[in-house]
């Protein structure tokens, strides 16, 4: 079963786009993943290779480098590389790519200079740095604090499980301008990595999506200029908010490709498996299982569709929308993959089928951009 998406959303540029986009990752990610897997990094070169394809910084116009490009040519990107085995691998490091539109909202034209140019040709990396080690969901709690003091913002605290971390050569770090202020008290302050005091923690050691590597960030009277705040001071919040939005959809997309492409390694493994004289997928067993996963994955992809013409009549994604999507469409995923690791049997536990990597990965999309139980919590509370 091919992505079975609804094509009328998208134009001739796009799909034109989309065969370049695929071509790119079945070539320059797919076979190098299980090595940078192993080395828990992606190399710098396909970085650069993915801003000469045009895939970096989607909505950055040409005045900065960029490739111009509209939201659905990202959405294309998020199809593909969650269809892509290479998503399992390098998902997390790969969206970072996100903040280059962040910062097309909130950057101030220098800020834009300062980093775009750079950020198009996969020259100068980004890592969001939100969660801490007291607090992840609840974003109201953060403890690590920028205090201004005169020209420059002091930064204290602590990050952690931040996705990029090895090779990210700027961080965009949200802190607590006004600790006093729970969520009207933060904002948005870049951080060089070469900064004095800035000091990069321990590389994780994690379940998947091991090319994608997380760490730990500590701040130690960081001192940044104080045009390094991004977006409104004390407005961190809305910076974030809107982002998350845009990004519980991409996340809902890419956790259905990688269900899509679940569903089709396994039919082709069963078809050729045998056992007890025929083909594991002669088995009515498996075929009632195949049926189901088809149903999940045609059901999840009309709520997409629903999720994109929405955008595409109001000029942005729907809250709700993208918020009903992160709850359903990873936990679906969940259940496909799931099923597709038994009926590999053994061969769906082992490394050397993706099945496996597809599996781990899928683990984390019910956990990071908003949690299964924070899409519940803010969907029970629309119904009050
Ligand atoms: C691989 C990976 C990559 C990541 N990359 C990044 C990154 O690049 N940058 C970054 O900033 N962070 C990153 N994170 C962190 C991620 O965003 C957080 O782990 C996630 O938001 C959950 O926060 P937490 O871990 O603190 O869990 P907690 O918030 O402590 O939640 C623990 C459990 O309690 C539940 N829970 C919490 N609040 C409620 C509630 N009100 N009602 C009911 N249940 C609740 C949660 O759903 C969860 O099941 C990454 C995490 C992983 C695993």
């Amino acid at each position: 079963m091919p992505l079975d998406y609804d094509q009328t959303l998208f134009g001739d540029e796009h799909e034109i786009f989309r065969r370049s986009v695929r071509h790119f990752f079945e070539t320059q990610a797919e076979p190098f993943c299980e090595e940078w897997d192993a080395a828990h990094s992606i190399p710098r070169a396909f970085w650069r290779k993915a801003g000469e394809a045009g895939i970096l910084g989607i909505g950055v116009p040409e005045s900065l480098g960029g490739p111009g490009g509209d939201f659905m040519h990202r959405i294309v990107i998020a199809q593909e590389m969650g269809y892509s085995i290479a998503g399992a691998s390098i998902g997390p490091a790969f969206q970072r790519d996100q903040m280059c539109e962040q910062l097309m909202d909130f950057g101030s034209d220098e800020q834009k200079q300062r980093y775009l140019p750079r950020m198009v040709k996969g020259e100068c990396l980004m890592a969001f740095t939100v969660t801490e080690p007291d607090s992840g969901s609840d974003l109201s709690q953060i403890r690590t604090t920028a205090l201004r003091d005169g020209d420059h913002w002091v930064i204290n605290g602590a990050k952690t499980y931040i996705s990029g971390i090895a090779d990210a050569d700027t961080f965009m770090v949200a802190c607590k301008t006004d600790p006093e202020a729970g969520a009207r008290g933060i904002s948005v302050i870049f951080v060089d990595r070469d900064t004095p005091g800035l000091n990069i923690g321990r590389t994780l050691k994690k379940m998947g999506c091991h090319a994608s590597n997380n760490g730990e960030l500590f701040f130690d009277n960081v001192r940044v200029p104080a045009k390094n705040l991004f977006g409104p001071e004390n407005g961190g919040f809305k910076v974030l908010a809107l982002s998350l939005n845009r990004d519980r959809l991409m996340w809902s997309i890419i956790s259905h490709a990688a269900a899509t492409r679940a569903f089709d390694l396994t039919l082709a493994f069963v078809k050729n498996r045998k056992g007890f004289g025929q083909t594991i997928f002669d088995f009515q067993n498996t075929q009632f299982k195949l049926a189901e996963m088809y149903a999940e994955l045609m059901v999840g992809q009309a709520f997409i569709d629903r999720a994109l013409q929405t955008y595409l009549r109001k000029g942005e994604v729907d809250m709700m929308e993208a918020t009903v999507a992160k709850l359903w469409l990873p936990e679906m995923e969940g259940r496909v993959i799931d099923q597709c690791v038994q009926l590999h049997g053994g061969a769906g536990y082992m490394d050397e089928y993706p099945i496996s990597r597809l599996y781990t990965a899928a683990r984390l999309h019910r956990i990071f951009a908003g949690t299964t139980e924070i899409m519940r919590l803010q969907i029970g509370r629309s119904l009050r």
